[in-house]
């Protein structure tokens, strides 16, 4: 097996940054199901302890709305109930009642459906009564609205799909099952930050015989007829292969890394007309002081939720306001700054690339209005303490990352492109091409991906039987 990566270094969305003695994950810094990652270093015949620290962080995260209120999510029910009980006494009932809808979806959507390959019609007839069941056609925020009554905790129940590039307004309810997963299985950090996770899947990989060559950007997948025959470098290079995986978001790799005419399903024009993921700007900075009150993760909403979210994806219009989501790993580990120092990064969602912003020229000023508003809320003083600065718009997700329209998450999580309607894990258009990671089933974050891990397992033929 070869692994040929166009970055410098291994990680994609989980590249590690590292400026002026401090530590940057660049993405994800929430691991949940780390069952997963458990199963896949057995599969690979080592321990993940041995290669990997989790830590669960309690709590999970803070919501700070806009009217100064907290809320700590974490995993203890009980506790769980007198916070909600702080914010709406009358909710608790729902709340509860909503923990066991999620749990229900949870055995259905994740345990039975997630790692299904949704490769033909059959496999999406024969759910029709679990989505049925499970109420699947409704959105995440109109199943929480029929639970609870209290608006912040309306918005603390049903902000999850915002963490894999969902609408929650039209995320199909299924991701409901995240609030379930949380709580039965913790959110944890990586020690050492992502790059650890990411150095472990390295050796995973090469225990196995196979090799990762950095620095090789495919310029196109190679075919024969309507099979996959290899790999084109951007070097000029060929390389022959039995079969082809690609984890290049899957937009992506239709549009710009397969000729048009062997393209049947995945066409220009349904890629153009598919619904994509928000993008996000993410801002990287230490500070020359620690800020001990801050938690680990931190999301700072702003004054509107439904309108700024349909700015982000429907008007796709950059706002004034903000719901921030920060990310304080120094919290949890030191070693990521250096001593008395702070380590953050800021992300903010906005729109993806169809919104026509040229992000080379707005992007120091979006940066300052980010920095003036943390200042005002979590971050007092902060630009009198930043010592090194950098950061990833949307663009950069086109131009580094190769995602379309510079969608942060790939295809958006909607009902009408879930499961067979998502770009298959076995290509429906070019023989032994496979696909993973986040644009195909199930999706966006770290749990989709691994379970996409999972389901190519059932579907690609041993290499031998190829040979
Ligand atoms: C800022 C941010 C925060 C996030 N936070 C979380 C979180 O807390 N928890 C969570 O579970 N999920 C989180 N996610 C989501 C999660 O990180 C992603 O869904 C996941 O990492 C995607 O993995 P992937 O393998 O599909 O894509 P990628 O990681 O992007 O991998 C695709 C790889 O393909 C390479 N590539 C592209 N084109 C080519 C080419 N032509 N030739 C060679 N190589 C190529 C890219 O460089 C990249 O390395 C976050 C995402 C972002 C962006």
């Amino acid at each position: 097996m070869t692994v040929l990566e166009r970055l410098d270094a291994p990680g994609g969305r989980a590249y590690v940054n590292r400026q002026h003695g401090f530590t940057f994950d660049s993405g994800p810094t929430m691991v949940t199901a780390p069952f997963l990652l458990k199963e896949l270093w057995d599969i690979g015949g080592r321990k993940l302890e041995d290669d990997v620290q989790l830590l669960p962080i309690s709590p999970f995260y803070r919501i700070r709305f806009d009217d100064g209120e907290s809320f700590d999510a974490c995993g203890d029910p009980e506790t769980m109930r007198a916070r909600v009980a702080r914010l709406s006494a009358g909710d608790v009932t729902g709340y509860e009642r909503f923990m066991g809808a999620s749990e229900a979806i949870f055995r259905i959507g994740f345990e039975r459906l997630g790692h299904v390959p949704f490769d033909s019609w059959t496999d999406m007839v024969r759910i029709v009564p679990d989505m049925i069941k499970l109420a699947s056609h409704r959105t995440v925020y109109d199943l929480v609205a029929t639970y609870v009554k209290d608006p912040r905790l309306r918005i603390a129940l049903s902000l999850h799909p915002l963490l894999i590039g969902g609408n929650p307004f039209t995320t199909t309810s299924i991701y409901c099952l995240i609030a379930f997963l949380e709580r039965r299985w913790g959110v944890h950090f990586v020690m050492g930050g992502i790059g650890r996770l990411v150095q472990g899947l390295v050796r995973l990989i090469h225990d196995q015989g196979g090799l990762v060559h950095c620095g090789e950007e495919v310029s196109a997948i190679t075919v024969t007829g309507r099979t996959a025959t290899g790999a084109r470098l951007a070097c000029g290079h060929e390389l022959h292969a039995d079969i082809v995986v690609s984890n290049v978001d899957s937009a992506w790799t239709y549009r710009y890394l397969l000729p048009r005419e062997v393209r049947r399903r995945w066409t220009d024009q349904r890629i153009e007309r598919a619904c994509y993921s928000m993008s996000l700007f993410v801002w990287y900075f230490g500070t020359n002081r620690r800020y001990p009150d801050v938690a680990h993760h931190t999301m700072v909403l702003g004054p509107r939720y439904r309108e700024l979210l349909a700015d982000i994806f429907e008007r796709k219009v950059l706002a004034g306001d903000f719901s921030l989501y920060l990310h304080r790993p120094t919290a949890t580990d030191a070693s990521l700054a250096p001593e008395g120092c702070d380590a953050f990064y800021v992300l903010s969602p906005v729109p993806h690339l169809g919104s026509g912003l040229d992000w080379s020229r707005i992007a120091e000023a979006y940066r300052r209005a980010v920095a003036q508003r943390l200042q005002e809320t979590v971050l007092p003083d902060l630009d009198a303490h930043v010592v090194t600065s950098s950061v990833m718009t949307p663009q950069d997700f086109q131009d580094r990352l190769r995602s379309f329209r510079g969608a942060a998450f790939g295809l958006a999580p909607v009902l009408s492109q879930s499961a067979w309607f998502r770009p298959h894990n076995r290509s429906e258009d070019v023989e032994r091409l496979y696909l993973v990671g986040a644009g195909t089933h199930p999706g966006a974050g770290l749990p989709g991906v691994l379970s996409s891990a999972r389901v190519l397992d059932t579907v690609v033929p041993h290499a031998r039987a190829l040979a």
